[in-house]
């Protein structure tokens, strides 16, 4: 195995680098515009003026008017917003929702939590790559339906919708029309009066611009009403204070488009042959993303026989970043949903990974992961043991020569005890402790899902750590596979090497 290391980047989809000009932009905003926009005086216009000139450049961008651009703290909330503010509109008099099953889960989410509410949900169905099928739309949608909602681009497969015809068919039945384009700004032009939406959501840190900071696209006439209780700022769409450098970082990000989108030409290119090589390297992967119609960073690669989180922790461990595309929720390792809807198996999509390009990878780059990827696949990279729950037994925990090291977050530490003799320090604190870790003894890595643990047990291999596993499933897994230890012994001499947050002395009340 090569010793060089280098970094690379590429997990353009999850979140993108703030590019310099953007942090100066910001920086100068920090420095010079600290005033509240909502005040009268001069340093309050100051701010103000910041914000109303970051509307207009995210208008221009996407070919709208200031006046319908509400800035948001995220295209989660802007999602949230404009589906629960159209169900509260609309409801009970029109109840249906018209989705596709490949939607972020900040708009997933939200349809389930609507579904509670009484709203019905109809998903359309997807082709196997992720394109939904649109002849289906015009039957779906009946009298009772508000709101068709079909993202632009999806996020894992990188799969452009044809929204243009998803707008015509739901404006031919009176229904308005919700786009996700949160990844698709930045990687390619967006026009929404072309696109013909009603509402569009983006993120400025998709395209280099700060987190935290979100848009909805409102078209004149269209409803729409607050959704936080507060001020009456974004001219009452949106309480609580602008975020004045985050909107002016987001503008920032949009100003330098126009030389970042030409160079998605390029960026398809290197995608391609990222594509190419990954076939040459292991000829039965399966490619989910489209060759036509996608985004032109995103490759979504199944590894058949490798397990997607393991891949990641080793290509993790030589500075590489991908996503494992599977979100490791209250404890559990779900498949992604947008994987099992374009019908891959359970297993498929514990074997996916997702590649996202920015446009400064360079080739040089992509040949570095392949290198790395090559030495994995032919099992030269360190290995790291998966233990079942099953082996983690009576003998295995009261065994003096295993050291459990329990890298669990503090509010997952509330919902299960831990194994009983391991060892806290959190995932992302347990750089500070790695010292702590014996390296005489077979140090087992345990996490709530099983996914955590992986990186961790790499970041030990890579510290001499010679003799290290995780544990497969997590606690959750555990307690499962193993109910009377659970029972009995969880919880049990449990160390906390990294020290507890002290308990804050309640604050006296005056007599
Ligand atoms: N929609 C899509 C398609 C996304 O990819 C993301 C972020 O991953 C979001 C919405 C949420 O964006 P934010 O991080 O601003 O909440």
């Amino acid at each position: 195995m090569f010793h060089l290391q280098r970094n690379v980047y590429l997990d353009n989809n999850a979140t993108t680098r703030v590019t310099p000009h953007v942090a100066r932009a910001m920086s100068a905003v920090l420095k010079r515009r600290f005033g509240n926009p909502s005040s009268l005086y001069r340093i309050g216009r100051d701010a103000a003026a910041v914000v109303e000139d970051a509307r207009q450049v995210v208008a221009t961008t996407i070919h709208a008017e200031p006046d319908e651009i509400v800035f948001t703290g995220s295209a989660t909330e802007a999602n949230n917003q404009v589906l629960t503010v159209l169900t509260d509109i609309h409801y009970p008099t029109r109840r249906k929702i018209v989705s596709t099953p490949i939607e972020h889960p900040s708009v997933m989410a939200t349809l389930a939590h609507l579904e509670g509410r009484g709203v019905s949900v109809e998903f359309l169905p997807v082709d196997r790559l992720g394109r939904v099928v649109l002849a289906a739309l015009d039957a779906a949608i009946d009298t009772n339906t508000f709101l068709v909602c079909c993202m632009l681009a999806n996020n894992e497969l990188g799969t452009i919708q044809d929204v243009v015809q998803v707008t015509r068919t739901a404006h031919a039945r009176g229904v308005t029309v919700l786009s996700d384009c949160v990844q698709a700004l930045g990687k390619m032009p967006i026009d929404v009066r072309a696109l013909g939406i009603d509402y569009a959501t983006f993120s400025a840190h998709k395209l280099h611009g700060p987190k935290g900071v979100g848009a909805v696209f409102v078209r004149r006439g269209a409803p729409f009403r607050a959704f936080l209780h507060g001020g009456h700022q974004e001219a009452g769409m949106r309480a609580g204070t602008e975020g004045v450098h985050n909107i002016a970082g987001f503008a920032a990000a949009c100003r330098a488009l126009p030389t970042v989108l030409p160079r998605m030409g390029e960026t398809a290119r290197r995608t391609q042959l990222l594509a190419d090589e990954l076939r040459r390297l292991k000829p039965d992967i399966v490619i989910n993303s489209p060759q036509q119609g996608c985004l032109p960073n995103t490759l979504s690669v199944t590894f058949p026989d490798v397990t997607n989180t393991v891949l990641m922790a080793a290509l993790d461990l030589y500075g590489v970043a991908v996503s494992a595309g599977s979100a490791c929720s209250a404890g559990e390792t779900k498949p992604s949903h947008v994987l099992k809807a374009i019908g891959l198996s359970d297993d498929a999509a514990h074997q996916t990974i997702r590649f996202s390009l920015a446009e400064d990878t360079s080739v040089k780059d992509l040949r570095y992961v392949l290198r790395v990827l090559r030495d994995h696949l032919d099992g030269k990279t360190p290995a790291i043991r998966a233990l079942r729950a099953s082996q983690v037994d009576h003998h295995f925990l009261f065994d003096d020569a295993n050291y459990i090291l329990d890298v669990r977050f503090w509010h997952e530490r509330k919902l299960l005890k831990g194994l009983p003799n391991s060892h806290e320090a959190s995932f992302v604190s347990f750089k500070k402790y790695v010292h702590h870790v014996p390296r005489n003894k077979h140090v087992l890595v345990v996490c709530m899902g099983g996914v955590d643990a992986i990186p961790i047990a790499y970041a030990l291999k890579s510290k001499r750590c010679d003799n290290v596993s995780f544990l497969l499933g997590g606690v959750v897994g555990w307690r499962i596979a193993q109910p009377d230890l659970y029972a009995r012994y969880a919880g049990t001499n449990v160390t906390a090497i990294e020290p507890r947050a002290p308990r804050r002395a309640r604050p006296r009340l005056p007599p």
